[in-house]
């Protein structure tokens, strides 16, 4: 299939999950286990069209990075087990390392909690011609901040400037960090992987049964359970207050693994194919250099 065709079908795949206004959003429309018109008979050919969309997204990913114009950032928020470390791991699993950086954000550290809620990511924010992955980010702060408000204690904010008005003021500084990068040319796409609670104890339990899994299990990871529904209401509230033309959420139905990942790489095929991305052309002094390094090369020895 032409890389053409493949990003045409990118582009209708994603089209149902995309929000780029956040006004109409509402989480409870979005449903886990959708899977459009697929089935699980279905699977082998989502499988093939994954390995198309990898195909697609390496080729575009060599332009971004020889064109060093535009950076891409994409950020992934999930509830616990809904397979971000998977699916990142395989939608980028055809891209040049060289042209890709991943940060994981877990709990701030003391110096993270010495600064303003943006510093640590700003600090990694990708080079231009560089494809960033934020697995966990600033969302973080009007979500489990929220949902624990001994994190916003720890925080040292200016008791008179923590208002009932915080969590909105964060929105809206988000938004306003989002359109900065935008107009500078980084790219910004967001990623919620939708899982169910019943999903969720499935894997949690697959955690708990299977030896290669067991690494995985975190025991808080049960407690932050019982707090579900506030952090549903947390997501539905970022993303209403957070989804924009520039920089859009994707809410990705997480039940179903291959569905997932099928969908996310169709999503960061369609935003690189809508940087019209091209090699650097060769012109001029240039050209001449490479014709003359060219003549050197065969004519200099038979070696
Ligand atoms: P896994 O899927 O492997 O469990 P993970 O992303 O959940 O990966 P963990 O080390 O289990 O990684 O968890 C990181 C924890 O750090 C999460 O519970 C997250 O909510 C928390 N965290 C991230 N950012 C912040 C923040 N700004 N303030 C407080 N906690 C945070
Ligand atoms: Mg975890």
């Amino acid at each position: 299939m032409k890389t053409k065709e493949i990003i045409a079908r990118a582009r209708e795949l994603v089209e149902p999950f995309r929000v780029a206004d956040g006004d109409r959003f509402r989480l409870k429309d979005v449903d886990p286990g959708d899977t459009l018109d697929l089935g699980s008979e279905d699977k082998p050919r989502a499988k093939e069209a994954l390995a198309l969309g990898i195909g697609a997204l390496a080729e575009l990913q060599d332009m971004l990075y020889a064109q060093d114009r535009w950076a891409v950032l994409l950020i992934f928020q999930a509830m616990d087990a809904a397979g971000k470390d998977g699916t990142i791991k395989n939608v980028m699993s055809g891209v040049n390392p060289q042209g890709c950086q991943v940060y994981s954000f877990k709990s701030p550290s003391d110096e993270d909690l010495d600064h303003d809620f943006l510093w640590r990511c700003a600090k990694v924010l990708p080079e231009r011609g560089r494809i960033g992955i934020f697995n966990r980010s600033y969302y973080e702060e009007t979500l489990v901040v929220r949902v624990h408000p001994e994190f916003l204690a720890k925080q040292k904010v200016p008791l008179e400037l923590v208002t009932k008005n915080i969590w909105d003021e964060r929105h809206k500084d988000i938004r306003s960090f989002e359109r900065y990068l935008s107009r500078n040319g980084i790219v910004v796409r967001k990623f919620f992987l939708h899982v169910s609670k019943g999903e969720q104890k499935k894997r949690f339990l697959a955690r708990l049964e299977k030896p290669e899994k067991n690494w995985k299990f975190s025991a808080n990871d049960i407690k932050e359970r019982e707090f579900w529904n506030e952090y549903q209401d947390a997501y539905e509230d970022a993303i209403r207050n957070t989804a924009t033309k520039d920089a859009p959420w994707y809410v990705v139905p997480a039940d179903n693994k291959w569905f997932t990942r099928v969908v996310v790489a169709a999503a960061i095929v369609e935003t690189l194919a809508s940087l019209d991305l091209h090699y650097p052309k060769v012109e001029g002094e240039k050209m001449r250099d490479l014709e003359r390094a060219r003549q050197m090369l065969l004519g200099a020895s038979k070696e």
